[in-house]
């Protein structure tokens, strides 16, 4: 486990990055990624994430947001803190973090000229608000979730304002693994445990190499390396379950896994408007 940790952390430092002066200019036969900073989450003690480690150790989480552009369209993964976050410049606080944004999604993608209205595809590794907090700008996108996600979608009250605009959304609704463009190089992967729908991504970049955005499978590195699930998930069996099948599948595509609540891995990637290609 180490081991992998180790290499995919060369991976991530050997990627390539190509700034974009102000216009977009992109083959469009080849992927391609934007990576997003959609606020961070400073956590008061870290041991809820890893029971029994770390006991009272504040520490902070990354928020990121990806959008994977495909010859054949575009797909947002995750959509991060609510852009209405950064009306409160001291964030806000619960008893478990506090939660900060410092620039809007939507800025963020007007800067790249890309309008969420355009956007073909939203797919959601889950339904917590750190992940779908813009999920309500994306109203044309065909939504690709599992069924039990999309089940508690509009049922939950915590949840329902932050996706009521896509009630009529055409929707994907999946109980296993689906190849979303028909050539191998995006597909989602089903990894339930920490929600009862969760699912993670495997992005096949041309020249970056093969990546897995990993949802909140893992919150940050030390948890993939000691296997601890945090003590909220829906599911500690189902977790475990799916932590091993998608490390064997990180293995046998020799993919990277970003691991997106982690702020180490954060510092390593260049954010939108570079491009991962
Ligand atoms: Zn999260």
């Amino acid at each position: 486990m180490k081991k992998l940790i180790i290499l995919s952390l060369n991976v991530l430092l050997s990627w390539t990055f190509q700034p974009v002066n102000g216009q977009i200019n992109m083959e469009p036969s080849q992927l391609h990624m934007y990576v997003f900073d959609v606020g961070d989450i400073n956590v008061f003690d870290i041991s809820n994430w890893s029971p029994g480690i770390d006991v009272g150790k504040s520490a902070k989480f990354a928020c990121p947001a990806f959008l994977i552009r495909h010859p054949n369209g575009d797909l947002m993964w995750d959509t991060g803190l609510s852009d209405f976050l950064a009306d409160s410049p001291n964030g806000r606080t619960n008893s478990l973090f506090t939660a900060k944004l410092y620039r809007t999604l939507s800025d963020q993608l007007m800067e790249i000229n890309v309008n969420p209205m355009d956007v073909e595809y939203l797919a959601i590794s889950h339904l917590h608000s750190d992940h779908i907090g813009n999920a309500n700008l994306f109203r044309n996108a065909t939504l690709i979730v599992q069924e039990e996600e999309y089940e508690a979608m509009f049922e939950r009250d915590e949840v329902l304002s932050l996706v009521d605009s896509l009630k009529t959304n055409k929707a994907i609704k999946l109980s296993g693994d689906y190849d979303v463009f028909g050539d191998g190089s995006v597909i989602i992967k089903r990894a339930i445990g920490h929600t009862p729908g969760h699912q993670v991504i495997f992005v096949d970049l041309p020249e970056a190499g093969p990546i897995v955005l990993s949802g909140d499978l893992y919150h940050f590195a030390k948890n993939r390396e000691l296997m601890k699930v945090p003590s909220f998930n829906f599911d500690k069996e189902l977790t475990l379950k799916s932590m091993k099948e998608i490390e064997a599948f990180i293995e046998s595509k020799n993919a990277t896994l970003l691991i997106q609540h982690d702020i180490i891995q954060k510092e390593e990637i260049l954010h939108s408007p570079n491009i991962i290609r």
